[in-house]
């Protein structure tokens, strides 16, 4: 497969096409951001380990049955997924009360949520993603009923799968955001899963361990990172 031009550069990853149409190559960058891009910083070996995590953890999610975009890791900080249609709904699934449920519900950080919360955003940088829900969602055509009820189902089967190998590896998966899209008619998840685009938590001492530490400036993000990694049993350094 050969890489050809960028297509998109987002805050964090770029895409390319490939002389293939249904194949693109996902780039990990080294750029962070948060708070909308407001904050923005480059870290070191960010890339690297955002890939082979996500790399990781897609196979897992494969493994249980989860169709996904990603087909291999290319390089150190590239993967090889499938061209998807995506979907302009990031999905929420959260088992411990953080971030902007707090802040809007006014709830307590830490709060055990039984059963875990699901909730719908809006992918809209212009108006700070809002929440909405999946009347609007099929109002406005962003998914049709059918297509968010598989969301919803894969979301949850991904909190199955995810919850106990965090929690196997001594950590608590507080929340998690996921983005779909569509590929011969078949709703797969894209996009990434890594620290970024999730909540994790030491099971004993529940220090932070994901993308708070930027937004918190609790310092040593990627180190972190790489522990959580260790931990799950990702060699950093395979590639
Ligand atoms: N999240 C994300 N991208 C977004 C919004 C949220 O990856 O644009 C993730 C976030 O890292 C967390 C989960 O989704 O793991 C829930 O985020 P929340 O709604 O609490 O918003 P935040 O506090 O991150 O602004």
């Amino acid at each position: 497969m050969e890489k050809r031009a960028e297509l998109y550069a987002g805050k964090a990853k770029s895409v390319f096409r490939t002389d293939d149409p249904d194949y693109f190559v996902l780039m990990f960058r080294d750029d962070t951001s948060a708070f909308d891009g407001q904050k923005t910083q480059q870290l070191e070996r960010k890339g690297r380990v955002n890939n082979l995590f996500n790399a990781f953890i897609m196979e897992k999610l494969a493994a249980a049955g989860v169709p996904t975009h990603f087909e291999k890791v290319l390089s150190a900080n590239e993967s090889l997924v499938r061209n998807l249609e995506m979907l302009p709904v990031e999905c929420v699934v959260r088992n411990i009360a953080a971030g902007s449920l707090c802040k809007r519900l006014g709830v307590t950080e830490g709060q055990e949520l039984q059963p875990p919360t699901y909730e719908l955003f809006l992918k809209n940088d212009a108006l700070h993603d809002p929440m909405i829900n999946e009347s609007l969602a099929e109002t406005f055509g962003w998914a049709s009923a059918e297509d968010l009820a598989e969301m919803k189902r894969l979301t949850y089967e991904v909190n199955g799968v995810l919850k106990q190998l965090f929690l196997d590896a001594g950590m608590l998966l507080v929340d998690y955001k996921l983005e779909f899209g569509q590929a011969d008619g078949k709703i797969m998840l894209g996009d990434e899963f890594s620290p970024d685009g999730c909540r994790i938590w030491d099971r004993e001492t529940r220090r932070k361990m994901d993308k708070d530490r930027f937004r918190q400036d609790l310092g040593d993000v990627i180190e972190t990172y790489e522990e959580v990694g260790r931990r799950l049993g990702i060699d950093f350094d395979a590639i």
